[in-house]
């Protein structure tokens, strides 16, 4: 069991979420890195107590340390990439928390996996761009990834219960997301606000329109096929409204297990922490009986209404850079649409033209993180120069963190 962790992404959702459980728990936090969310980084260093924070500007790290100036023991305040490395990497943690947004996470958890940590996984990008560099290296390291996406802890704690190749099929459920059910016709007309109003999940602003385009759905898959070595193929999307079955798998006997309860990220924080044990939690137990339980339906996904999950699974089958390309592609798209620069269904519309794009020249079948990161950077230049755009965000890393 988690004994302290480094937190990378602690002021997004998932980051104040794993403090919470981490307080209840007694887990020492030993360091946290966020983006920009100064005064929420200095409030959670004074609570903590860490060792070294971390924020994405030099300017913001200049203030930050002036404020943490009384601290005592003194804390360590870093910026940019190598202060999200030195968080990953801080000798006295012994799980790493990723949870920023975006490939940027990729490169940490490198770093993490390296030194041997265990990594607390909820950031999908590093599996869906770097899955190929990441999973070699986790036996090499004695390093391992437990799941914090409530969808892979689901599958994780069903396979626990099944012997080894048992695996037939992943049941990747789905809410479907606030547009469930519309036509692409009618998606052409869909808001900002309207997208970032997701049924069941309260997340950050990237994850909530990747669920209402399904492309987080299609990263989800493309994280499953890595983490539980299970073909795409073998991995089919259910659309699940009520939010209540998080997966399911189908074994080779024809059982069907599946791991329910009321929508709450604590659950599947405090489990990669406590893993394997199980320990007493706070939320509020799956009541059958209970009105929000309500009656569970089950439907297949809308491919055409929603591009980006086939795109997806073209992306997998051809593998290489491809997936990473369709990432970052989204990651700026995603950007452009939150700071309505563009419309919700050219997110997808220019996700396709920059993979297709990549097919022509420039795929490569096996790759390092440096051919990665220079596709990753082709691609984000792609969307913006298809868009007429210069810049999608002021510091010039449009949708990542
Ligand atoms: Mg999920």
């Amino acid at each position: 069991m988690t004994k302290s962790i480094a937190l990378l992404g602690s002021t997004g959702s998932i980051g104040r979420q794993t403090l919470e459980v981490c307080e209840r728990m007694g887990i020492r936090v030993c360091a946290l890195t966020a983006g920009r969310s100064l005064d929420l980084i200095c409030e959670q260093a004074r609570r903590y107590h860490p060792q070294l924070v971390s924020v994405a500007r030099e300017s913001d790290a200049a203030e930050l340390r002036q404020r943490l100036a009384d601290c005592r023991p003194a804390i360590t305040v870093m910026h940019g990439q190598a202060g999200n490395i030195a968080a990953a990497t801080i000798p006295e943690a012994d799980t790493v928390v990723a949870a920023m947004v975006g490939v940027a996470g990729l490169e940490p958890v490198l770093a993490a996996i390296r030194c041997g940590r265990t990594i607390a996984l909820a950031n999908k990008e590093t599996l869906v761009a770097g899955g190929a560099l990441v999973m070699p290296l986790l036996s090499r390291y004695n390093s391992r990834i437990y799941p914090v996406d409530s969808e892979h802890s689901a599958i994780w704690q069903c396979l626990a219960a099944a012997p080894p190749k048992s695996l037939r099929r992943i049941l990747l459920t789905a809410s479907g997301g606030p547009f469930r059910g519309r036509s692409r016709q009618e998606l052409n007309h869909v808001t900002l606000a309207q997208a970032l109003n997701h049924p069941t999940w309260r997340m950050g602003g990237k994850i909530t329109i990747d669920s209402a385009t399904l492309m987080n759905k299609g990263l989800e898959v493309i994280e499953a096929s890595w983490l539980f070595d299970c073909p795409t193929e073998k991995i089919e999307v259910v659309v699940h409204p009520q939010s209540i079955i998080h997966s399911m798998v189908e074994l080779q006997d024809g059982s069907v297990l599946a791991q329910m309860g009321f929508p709450d990220m604590k659950l599947p924080i405090q489990l990669a922490l406590t893993w394997p044990r199980r320990l007493p939690g706070d939320g509020r137990p799956f009541n059958p009986f209970d009105r929000q339980a309500g009656t569970l339906t089950f439907e297949q996904p809308d491919r055409q209404a929603f591009p980006l999950l086939q795109l997806a699974y073209d992306a997998a089958r051809a593998g290489g850079t491809l997936p990473a390309v369709m990432n970052a592609a989204n990651e700026v798209a995603v950007g452009l649409f939150l700071q309505e620069r563009i419309t919700f269904t050219v997110i997808a519309d220019l996700v396709r033209q920059v993979m297709d794009r990549h097919m022509q020249s420039g795929f490569m079948t096996a790759f390092t993180f440096d051919d990665m990161m220079e596709q990753d950077r082709w691609a984000r230049g792609q969307v913006l120069h298809l868009t007429g755009q210069t810049s999608a965000s002021e510091d010039g890393r449009p949708g990542g963190c």
